[in-house]
């Protein structure tokens, strides 16, 4: 989920509202929101009680990793600190060098959504990792949110902040292939506004197509709080309209020739 990447006091009740609203995104999953971090101190302090904490420095990024189950697979922990200083050094380099260099990833029991992230930390729900070992590029994705710290949290377009995160877990992933992990082939009941990964399929397909850089470029007019439907023009010349009808009318084409050719491959 996207978060503010700092915290005045001044914002706290603008964040809070932040808080209960992004970690509100996340009820895809039925009926699994309780009343938990209400507050931006809740979100932060870590619990007394953790099962290990990790604290690892590499190349000017700084890795806080703490567990509060002891049924978590250590093993998998090691995969995601190894995941981090893959990852987010990359996506911090391509979209925001100001992005926080000190990250919590807090493998939390608390914590009953899949995943969300604010300022600098990220909560990880156990049971899903227990459950989809596999699936560890879920924290490429939240990795990106921290990177993305939209002014306005989710900002104006909730759909493009989650398409552009598993855009990034598109691009920069490295274990979506075991996970079953994959953007979807297109077919004409989506819209661009559908998020996650039917948007994202869509930013690759731009980039690959004519628009290189356009991802960036989004990306950067959201952290600038400059965002609205004319940035597509200014930034391609066309409205997304027009660019969702010009994917639409090129992945037909292609599943016409050959359906079996489209499988992920833009
Ligand atoms: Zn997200």
């Amino acid at each position: 989920m996207p978060w503010r990447r700092a915290f005045t006091n001044k914002n706290t009740l603008k964040m809070k509202f932040n808080i209960l609203f992004a970690v509100s995104l996340l009820l895809t999953l039925p009926g699994i929101l309780h009343a938990q971090y209400s507050t931006m101190e809740q979100w932060e302090t870590l619990p007394r009680q953790l099962i290990s904490k990790d604290s690892i420095s590499h190349d000017g990024f700084t890795l806080i990793m703490a567990n509060d189950d002891p049924a978590f697979n250590v093993a998998t922990i090691k995969r995601i600190e190894a995941l981090f200083f893959i990852i987010y050094p990359a996506e911090v380099s391509t979209f925001n060098p100001n992005a926080p260099k000190k990250v919590v990833l807090f493998i939390d029991t608390a914590f009953n959504t899949i995943a969300a992230s604010a300022g600098h930390t990220t909560h990880i729900n156990p049971p899903w990792l227990r459950q989809n070992p596999e699936d560890i590029d879920l924290v490429t994705h939240e990795l990106m949110h921290l990177v993305q710290g939209y002014p306005n949290s989710h900002g104006t377009s909730p759909w493009l902040t989650e398409g552009i995160a598993d855009y990034a877990r598109y691009v920069f992933g490295i274990n979506n292939g075991p996970a079953n992990w994959a953007v979807p082939d297109y077919n004409s009941s989506q819209h661009y506004y559908d998020s996650y990964r039917v948007t994202a399929r869509f930013l690759g397909w731009l980039e690959a197509h004519g628009y290189k850089g356009i991802v960036k470029k989004l990306d950067t007019a959201m952290r600038e709080d400059t965002y609205n439907d004319d940035t597509w023009k200014k930034v391609t010349g066309k409205y997304v309209d027009e660019l969702w009808r010009e994917y639409a009318a090129n992945q037909r084409s292609k599943n016409i020739r050959d359906p079996s050719k489209d499988d992920n491959h833009y």
